[in-house]
């Protein structure tokens, strides 16, 4: 069943592909790692030369992989796209390597998962454009230094945090994925609304980019899900009222939270009385991977006000107890 975290789901790429901003001028938001992208690309075409590095980073669904496809489709280069999981042995990734054509941009997601004799043979790779290929197996083997063509290599992360400190200084250029303004998303709710001929007025744009956590990503899930509510129940319209009616159904509650987060604040006040607890128990306590909360599901509640990270563990602050209707205890973190 759909749940509408900011992770993908299942059969979304082929829409999420049509609703890719294809150039850096189509891409709404993120004004500053639009502009030092524009810099970089720029004077790497004056220079004839392929661009530095690139490492994006920033939570789920902000616009890293599309990014990563402007980048090429701004250098006119071929991209291909891996992901860190994906590059278990240094093999598949020299075998990748060994493909790219001059110029080409290597896209790599979750580039913090990526196994260390991978991570080993990148640092090679993007530093002098070469790969070490191990031949035999014990003293016999040797190892034979491979050329490959210069490539730019981008990086996707949700946490810079735990990339290695040789792996992070090998990028050039880091650029920081921030959550969207509402007005930022009603555009990418608008644009979305278009492409998709989905009837919609502004003020069910507004709701919908209210509520959607900052994230184009959920944006243009709820503006989906908002539609089929509109087409089965009503006149296929969407305005506010069936905008906060559809958003209802799908738990979606006034400050864009969905059952997760609120599971995550509720076990957090409930459970251990506002905190600090540590993300691991937390999670237990939740049901779900202490990395889905952490990755997914905090950034949001630390940018809403409602949870702080203290180095004793995760503390409510007094908007968590109002959000939940609760009465705020004397001594909560304003
Ligand atoms: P990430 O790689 O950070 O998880 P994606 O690049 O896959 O995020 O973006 C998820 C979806 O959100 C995209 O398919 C696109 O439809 C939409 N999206 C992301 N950023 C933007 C943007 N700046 N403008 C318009 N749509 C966007």
């Amino acid at each position: 069943t759909e749940t509408l975290s900011a992770l993908p789901q299942t059969g979304e790429r082929e829409v999420e592909t049509t609703l890719r901003p294809r150039k850096l001028d189509e891409f709404v938001g993120q004004p500053r790692v639009r502009e030092q992208l524009e810099l970089v690309l720029e004077s790497a075409r004056r220079r004839g030369v392929p661009p530095d590095h690139v490492l994006l980073s920033g939570p789920p669904g902000l616009g890293k992989t599309s990014m990563a496809m402007i980048v090429a489709a701004e250098l006119n280069a071929a991209i291909r796209i891996t992901s860190g999981p994906a590059l278990e042995r240094a093999g598949d990734l020299a075998a990748m390597l060994s493909n790219l054509a001059p110029g080409d941009v290597l896209f790599i997601d979750e580039i913090h998962r990526i196994a260390r004799p991978a991570e080993e043979m990148l640092y090679l790779a993007m530093e002098d454009f070469r790969v070490d290929v191990v031949v035999g197996k014990g003293p016999g083997a040797t190892s034979i230094p491979l050329e490959i063509a210069p490539f730019t290599l981008v990086g996707a992360t949700t946490r810079s945090g735990s990339l290695t400190g040789p792996l992070r200084d090998r990028f050039g250029f880091t650029g920081q994925m921030e959550f969207y303004s509402d007005s930022e998303l009603e555009l990418v709710a608008r644009r979305a609304a278009t492409i998709l001929d989905i009837d919609i007025d502004r003020d069910g744009c507004a709701e919908i980019a209210r509520r959607s956590r900052g994230t184009p990503r959920i944006a243009n899930r709820l503006l989906r899900r908002v539609r089929d509510y509109a087409e089965v129940r009503a006149d296929g319209k969407v305005t506010r009222k069936i905008a906060r009616a559809a958003l209802e159904v799908y738990d979606v509650d006034e400050l864009g939270l969905d059952r997760l987060d609120r599971a995550v604040l509720t076990a957090l006040v409930r459970s251990f009385g506002g905190g600090p607890v540590g993300v691991s128990t937390l999670a237990v306590a939740v049901g779900e991977e202490p990395t889905t909360v952490e990755e997914v599901c905090e950034p949001y509640l630390v940018r809403a006000g409602m949870l702080a990270r203290t180095p004793r563990g995760r503390v409510a602050t007094a908007a968590a107890w109002e959000h939940l209707g609760l009465p705020v205890p004397a001594g909560a973190t304003r």
